[in-house]
């Protein structure tokens, strides 16, 4: 019997033991930078000429990595290689598939600092997100390897039928690509790759292109837990080509995706067709943007809105699908949370990362992020008042750094206030009340996350009832789901609502078999 599930604990980074051991990790990190990486597939490993690299955000000049760029001959190499692996890791005890979780769980703890470093050279994490982005991934492994052993014979749940011994067992599908986002590039991948492999799936971890360092060492962690080969193959590569084919491939029965909208869509319209050979309807877990919104009316603790707004909208830089990317304010409080939001902050240290704890924002990912978020900074000056920020903050080694920006009396219809800008740019929505105030909430294609800040228990429950997104937060910020707590997923154009660290998530990568025998 395994303890019950616990979250990971945060590092708390004022003491100066972690600090000394954060900054050790740093540079053992920094020491193993410009390697070249193989693709993986089965015992092979692949380094081509073909290569891309992966850069430091804070100083685009430094090369952490360099990456082989598998093509469509490899995507297809590694769908039949995880085939074959795929006829025996199908039949080993979940017992077993989930010890390889256990044992990875227990290595990552053990260079907890390492990874999470990467993060911060190779994303531009501040200590304390990167932090949490590898709490996240070691309770994703801990959480999954319990529940799979919990959900794989459900047979208990049937009701009995004299003369038959009746059995419900949730079966593996088969080969499945994952395709994680760069922005939680160690928990997001940890939590699709480990779902998948512990129901008894084969993997194929197609990393985005921008982290493909963090996902290597994630899958060197499971490789060194003695997985057999072609259980977890690499294919570093272009999604847009190499990730498409592995999407389209007849032999792929499922896709575990997340990341935008419109890439998640060509995925679901792309695994929707049926090509020659291909035998099954593709199982498609899709995760996408957001634009979510905080809601503050006059009975709130207006502090805490402020600092919950700010947190969650500045947070990354603004580069969660769960930020909070818009303020909406009832009329009569508005001014007054406007002056906090913006005081608060102009408090936040911007600068490259890896200098130290106290550094709350790096860059944005890399240049084409950053001159997309200048676009919408354009708009947005049109759109409403420029309160704080707006220009690029120039460094010397020309890192991507944006400063936050806060646009005031935006409207509901505003670009700004409807698209995913992904990146630090906070909109401040006046509402007349607070029934306003939720129809604005409400008022786009996308349902992730919300948070409501109100001292009324009418207008909670309301909130409860009408606010229609996959995670609602009341009086408090809306970001930082945790594993177990906080089952993760968003409705609409938020994507398949799969709830990631949840009790049903692990289902999604299985097919249940109903057995009966006549006694
Ligand atoms: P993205 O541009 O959609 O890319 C996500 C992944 O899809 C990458 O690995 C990418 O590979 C791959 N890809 C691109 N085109 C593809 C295609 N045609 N077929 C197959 N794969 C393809 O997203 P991102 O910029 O990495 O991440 C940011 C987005 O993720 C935001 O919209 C954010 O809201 C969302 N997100 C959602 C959640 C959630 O839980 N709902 C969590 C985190 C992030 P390349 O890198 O090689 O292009
Ligand atoms: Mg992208």
């Amino acid at each position: 019997m395994l303890p019950p599930f616990r979250t990971e604990p945060f590092t708390d980074f004022s003491k100066p033991e972690n600090e000394a051991a954060f900054r050790a990790a740093l540079e053992k990190v920094k020491a193993e930078m410009g390697r070249s990486f193989p693709l993986v597939i089965g015992d092979r490993r692949l380094l081509l000429d073909q290569t891309f690299t992966s850069i430091n955000p804070s100083r685009p000049s430094e090369v952490l990595g360099i990456f082989s760029k598998g093509d469509v001959s490899h995507a297809d190499m590694a769908v039949a290689t995880a085939l074959e692996a795929f006829k025996t890791w199908q039949y080993t005890s979940v017992a077993d598939r989930a010890r390889y979780l256990l044992r990875a769980a227990t290595e990552l703890r053990r260079r907890k600092h390492e990874f999470s470093a990467t993060m911060v050279l190779e994303v531009g994490k501040s200590w304390v997100e990167a932090d949490a982005d590898t709490a996240e991934a070691i309770d994703f492994m801990e959480y999954y390897a319990r529940q799979a052993m919990r959900v794989a014979d459900s047979s208990h749940l049937l009701v009995p039928n004299p003369g038959e011994q009746v059995g419900l067992y949730y079966i593996p599908l088969g080969v499945g690509i994952v395709i994680p986002p760069w922005n939680f590039p160690l928990a997001i991948p940890t939590g699709m790759l480990t779902a998948a492999l512990v129901a008894g799936n084969a993997v194929i971890l197609k990393p985005a292109q921008p982290s493909p360092w963090v996902a290597w060492k994630l899958c060197e962690l499971f490789w060194n837990q003695g997985l057999p080969p072609g259980v977890l193959n690499f294919v570093s590569g272009p999604g847009s080509s190499t990730g498409a084919q592995m999407v389209a491939h007849p032999k792929t029965r499922f896709i575990a995706f997340t990341g935008s909208r419109d890439v998640g869509l060509n995925i679901f319209e792309q695994a929707s067709k049926v090509p020659p050979g291909q035998i099954w309807l593709k199982r498609t877990i899709l995760e996408m943007g957001g634009k979510d919104a905080v809601v503050v009316d006059e009975t709130a603790d207006l502090e805490a809105a402020a600092q919950g707004i700010v947190a969650g909208a500045f947070g990354f830089q603004g580069q969660k699908c769960s930020a909070g990317s818009r303020a909406i304010i009832v009329g009569d409080v508005y001014d007054q949370v406007a002056n906090r939001v913006v005081d608060l902050t102009r408090k936040l240290q911007i600068g490259a990362p890896d200098i130290g704890p106290h550094i709350d924002m790096g860059p944005v990912v890399n240049l084409d992020s950053m001159q997309k978020i200048m676009g919408y900074i354009e708009v947005g000056t049109q759109e409403g008042e420029l309160l704080l920020g707006g220009s690029p903050v120039e460094t010397a080694e020309g890192g991507y750094f944006l400063p936050p920006t806060i646009f005031g009396d935006v409207t509901s219809n505003a670009r700004i206030a409807q698209e995913e800008i992904f990146g630090p740019v906070l909109a401040l929505m006046r509402a007349r009340d607070y029934d306003d105030a939720l129809d604005i909430a409400n008022g786009t294609e996308y349902g992730l996350t919300g948070a409501v800040y109100s001292h009324d228990r009418a207008r909670l429950e309301q909130a409860r009832r009408e606010f229609h997104v996959g995670n609602l937060y009341l009086n408090r910020k809306c970001t930082g789901a945790l594993v177990g707590i906080h089952p993760f997923g968003g409705f609409n154009m938020s994507g398949t609502d799969s709830k990631t660290g949840g009790p049903d998530y692990l289902l999604l990568y299985t097919q249940a078999k109903s057995v009966a025998e006549r006694l």
